[in-house]
C-alpha cells in the first residue's frame, strides 16, 4: 500500500528488504520470496541487505530477554497478581518494555536502510513499518529521523495505518503469504499469546451473550407466569362473583 500511494507521489521506487530480526531464517526466506515475487509484479527494483541475524541477538535481543518474565504480551505467567490484566490487543502489546525492545530493531534496521540509502545515492527513504497497527508507529516515526538525519539523507515518513485493512485485503486477494509473528524469536510467543487473548476474549463476549439472553427468557417467563397467576385470579374472583350472584 505505501507503494502505491508514493507512487501516485511521484516517487520512483526501490525497495530494501533489511530483516536480520526474522527468526528462522526459513521464515526470513520465505518472506523474502514473497517480496521479490510482489515487487517484480509491481516493476520495483529491490535489493536485499546483509542478513545477520548474530547482529540482532547482540544489539536488540538483550533487551528482549531482559524483559521477557514481565511483559504481559509474552504470557504474563510471570506478572504479579496485582498488575493489571490487558483489557485489549492494544492494551497487551503496547508495554513500555516491549516498546524498548522495538525501538532498538527499528534503530538497527533503519540505520542500515540509510546508510544503504545513502551509499546508492537515493534521495530519501520511507519505511512499510508505518503501515501496521501492530507496531509503535510514533517510534518508528522517531527513529527513521533519527536514523537520516545521521547518514545525511531526507526522511520521508507517513502513517499508513489508515490503509491496514486495505493492504490486508490486497494481499488476500493476491494469495500472498500472510505472517502471524512480527518477526523475531520473541514475537513468536507474543503472536501466540495475542491469539490466545483474542480468543479468550471471544468466549467471554460469547458467554456474556448467551447470558445475558438468558436472563432475558428468565424475565420473560417470569412476567408470563405473573400474568397468568394475575388472570387465573381475576377469573376465581369472577366466578365467585357469578356464584354469589346466583345464590341471591
Ligand atoms: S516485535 Fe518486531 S519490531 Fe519488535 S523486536 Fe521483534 S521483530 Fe523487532
Amino acid at each position: 500500500m505505501p507503494t502505491r500511494l508514493l507512487e501516485e507521489e511521484g516517487h520512483d521506487i526501490t525497495v530494501f528488504y533489511a530483516n536480520s530480526n526474522i527468526a528462522p531464517r526459513s521464515e526470513y526466506e520465505h518472506r523474502r520470496e514473497e517480496l521479490e515475487k510482489y515487487a517484480a509484479m509491481q516493476g520495483f527494483e529491490m535489493i536485499e541487505g546483509d542478513y545477520n541475524p548474530a547482529h540482532w541477538e547482540r544489539e536488540v535481543a538483550p533487551i528482549g530477554e531482559a524483559i521477557k518474565d514481565f511483559s504481559p504480551a509474552l504470557g504474563s505467567k510471570h506478572v504479579g497478581d496485582d498488575t493489571p490484566q490487558p483489557e485489549s490487543v492494544a492494551e497487551l502489546l503496547d508495554d513500555e518494555r516491549r516498546r524498548e525492545r522495538c525501538r532498538a530493531c527499528y534503530r538497527m534496521r533503519l540505520e542500515e536502510a540509510a546508510a544503504k540509502a545513502v551509499a546508492g545515492g537515493y534521495d530519501g527513504l520511507t519505511t512499510t513499518l508505518a503501515v501496521s497497527p501492530y507496531q509503535f508507529t510514533d517510534v518508528i516515526h522517531e527513529e527513521l529521523l533519527r536514523a537520516c538525519e545521521q547518514a545525511g539523507i531526507a526522511a520521508h515518513f507517513e502513517d499508513y495505518r489508515p490503509y491496514y485493512d486495505e493492504a490486508t485485503r490486497i494481499s488476500r486477494e493476491l494469495g500472498m503469504y500472510r505472517q502471524n509473528y512480527c518477526g523475531c524469536r520473541f514475537s513468536i510467543a507474543e503472536g501466540e499469546a495475542t491469539r490466545a487473548f483474542i480468543k479468550q476474549q471471544r468466549k467471554a463476549a460469547k458467554e456474556a451473550k448467551r447470558a445475558a439472553r438468558e436472563a432475558e427468557e428468565a424475565a420473560r417467563k417470569e412476567k408470563a407466569a405473573e400474568k397468568q397467576a394475575y388472570a387465573e385470579a381475576q377469573a376465581k374472583k369472577r366466578a365467585i362473583l357469578k356464584a354469589m350472584r346466583e345464590e341471591s
